[in-house]
């Protein structure tokens, strides 16, 4: 086992870009963060490591936007409805089966979000990770990414983190916060599936409903309000359990159960959300690496057995995986506010309120979904880190406790986040000030202006 360490040479690198404002990762949190800067007035680059904008939705695949919503549901309107609904013009996206929302097509989002970038004139700087600060004293002044042109720096006014682990934050200095790696919430391998009969599929789906209910496997157990245990579901267990009895999934792997999310005309049943892995940290490529492998298997496991056991889905073949192992839970920043389970329970408001976000918390073995009109504030501090200068975080590494995550790190809510820092970032670069002391009415009524409900 090789040990040790070098030292690296000192190199010069040359500055490719400056700009005004500069999102890292392109996720639902950072190309919010973009499109609502640049819609702002400011000048905007946007850095993404793969080779599309969208993060989870395009990356994972993860196509359930707003699954949440119902009759009484209260939205927070925004770039996150906009997600949705300019999906759906583009024929990127289906009326979702739970839900008043659409489930947005995790392959056509890839143009919708290109559409979007070009549109608001953002510069897009795709193939590129970030690996480290530029910092000028206590201040982020820009950021050094790597890409098959090797090293670059690109400079900044103010910098957002919307990479969902807050790589920027913390090796800013930025103190952050990580679950501890055995309570962390399960990474998931998606898969999407062609060669389904759809009416055989929803002809079971509907003479065997399931319910959010049936979320409490026996493998975990989900605590909700009540009002939800009987409402639909499209979850599949029972094909699973079948296979278990029959010898072709082994007993320990009770884990793969879990929710489907689009059946198209032709054939495809997508967003399949079944394989759940304990113990993977999304900040550890070795345990990324043996989450990857052992997902694909499983999710193997999990098609042979809806072969066999589900009905629709004797012909089906794997269309393909999400271009990388999908990640729930890293690290945070430990913020000037952290929301709390009170306020994510408890309809939190804040004077400094950049938008709301319905009473959806999904996590940690807690559903209650937004059913009954109640809402929390999401504060602008709460992606205000410590300790650095000209830096915000959006997105799902947001500062908060484990039960507000479960809240705060659903896409529409990281939307919601990344519109706040966007308006934020590039009224603080409009007046010269540093993002922590920009004048939040000003902010407020910006977002009002670009279609937010802020309170
Ligand atoms: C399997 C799974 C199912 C889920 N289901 C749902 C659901 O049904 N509904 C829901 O609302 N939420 C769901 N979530 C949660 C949700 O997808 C995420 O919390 C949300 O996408 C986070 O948004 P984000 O913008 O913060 O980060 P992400 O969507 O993760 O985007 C971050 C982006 O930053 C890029 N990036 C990261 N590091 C770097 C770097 N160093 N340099 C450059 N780029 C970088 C990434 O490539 C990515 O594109 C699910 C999550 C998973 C994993």
């Amino acid at each position: 086992m090789p040990s040790g360490s070098i030292i690296e040479p000192a190199r010069r690198t040359d500055i490719v870009h400056a700009t005004d404002v500069l999102v890292v990762g392109a996720g639902p949190g950072g190309l919010a963060a973009a499109l609502a800067a640049a819609r702002a007035g400011a000048q905007v680059a946007l850095v993404e490591r793969f080779g599309c904008f969208g993060g989870n939705i395009t990356v994972v695949g993860v196509e359930g936007f707003a699954w949440y919503r119902h009759e009484a549901t209260v939205e927070a309107n925004g770039i996150g409805r906009e997600f949705e609904e300019r999906a759906r013009q583009m024929g990127a996206a289906v009326p979702e089966s739970q839900s008043l929302s659409y489930e947005i097509d995790s392959e056509g989002f890839k143009l919708v979000a290109d559409r979007l970038v070009e549109e608001a004139g953002i510069h897009p700087m795709l193939h590129r990770s970030f690996v480290a600060p530029v910092m000028d004293g206590d201040r982020v002044a820009g950021i050094i990414v790597e890409s098959k042109a090797g090293r670059e720096a690109i400079m900044a006014k103010v910098v957002i983190d919307a990479t969902g682990d807050a790589d920027v934050a913390h090796r800013a200095g930025a103190p952050t916060v990580k679950t501890p790696v055995e309570e962390m919430q399960a990474a998931s391998v998606m898969f999407h599936l062609a060669g389904v009969d759809k009416k055989a599929f929803m002809a079971e789906v509907k003479a065997d409903p399931q319910t959010y209910k049936d979320w409490s496997t026996g493998e975990w157990t989900v605590e909700t309000d009540g009002k939800e245990d009987d409402m639909f579901s499209p979850f599949l267990k029972k094909p699973f359990r079948k296979a278990i009895e029959e010898g072709l999934i082994p007993a320990h792997l009770s884990t793969i159960a879990g929710t489907w999310g689009a059946v198209h005309d032709s054939g495809e049943l997508t967003y399949m959300n079944l394989v759940h892995l304990a113990g993977v940290d999304g900040t550890d490529p070795d345990s990324m690496t043996r989450g990857e492998i052992e997902g694909r298997r499983q999710a193997m496991l999990a098609v042979e057995a809806l072969r066999r056991f589900m009905p629709g889905c004797d012909g089906v073949r794997l269309r393909n995986f999400g271009m990388s192992i999908g990640i729930r839970d890293t690290r945070k920043i430990d913020a000037v506010y952290n929301l709390t389970e009170a306020d994510a329970r408890n309809q939190g408001r804040f004077e400094d309120t950049i938008g709301i976000y319905p009473e959806f918390i999904d996590g940690y073995g807690v559903l209650i979904l937004p059913t009954t009109g109640r809402y929390m504030h999401i504060p602008f501090r709460a992606m205000l880190p410590k300790k650095v200068k000209g830096l915000l975080v959006a997105g799902r590494a947001i500062g908060g406790d484990r039960i507000a995550h479960a809240a705060t790190r659903n896409m529409a809510c990281c939307a919601v986040a990344g519109q706040g820092a966007g308006v934020a970032a590039a009224l603080a670069v409009k007046t010269g000030r540093d993002v922590a002391e920009v004048d939040l009415a000003a902010v407020q009524a910006e977002l009002e202006r670009q279609g937010v409900r802020i309170h």
